[in-house]
């Protein structure tokens, strides 16, 4: 492989560097901003929980998560959809009815997702390096075929969580 493919592979396979929490504030504010919306109380707590939690959570698990003063019920939907609009915050598809959110990756870091079909649960799992290189390997496939230009990915697991399989 030439320096160039190789330089190639790295930049697309890089996970995002996971900036340092007082920039990761500043960054939601500046994409807020872009959408002329203010970074309140509300959103700041949806976004800390957010950040703290080590997978999606969905509404009910946030507001669990928030001091009541902080986030209310009645405004955390629509503050969660403004964060979505702005990029900050991702809706992660799963295999029930529930939506559940995450921090956008540029804002995190770089995991995939095993989703439960028994209980709906989803949970973050880290990539290897191994896996990173076998998933370029198939998006340059791909890019070859169609045409199409890869820039990022998403890889779900979908099975059986271990309180399930110990449940049956
Ligand atoms: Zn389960
Ligand atoms: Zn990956």
């Amino acid at each position: 492989m030439d320096a160039g493919v190789a330089g190639n592979t790295l930049s697309w396979m890089a996970a995002p560097q996971r900036p340092p929490r007082a920039e990761l504030h500043d960054e939601v504010e500046q994409r807020l901003g872009a959408l002329e919306q203010r970074y309140t109380t509300g959103r700041r707590a949806i976004v800390e929980i957010l950040d703290a939690a080590d997978r999606p959570l969905t509404v009910p698990e946030l507001l669990d998560g928030a001091d009541a003063r902080s986030l209310a019920a009645s405004s955390a939907y629509r503050n969660l959809n403004v964060l979505v609009e702005a990029g900050v915050v991702h809706r992660v598809a799963g295999t029930d009815d529930h939506s559940r959110f995450e921090l956008a990756e540029e804002l995190s870091d770089h995991h995939h997702h095993l989703l439960c079909r028994g209980c709906g649960s989803v949970a973050d799992i880290k990539t290897s390096t191994r896996l990173e290189r076998a998933l370029a390997d198939a998006a340059r496939a791909a890019s070859e075929e169609s045409g199409f230009e890869v820039t990022s990915h998403r890889i779900d697991l979908v099975g059986t969580c271990a309180t399930c399989r110990s449940a049956s």
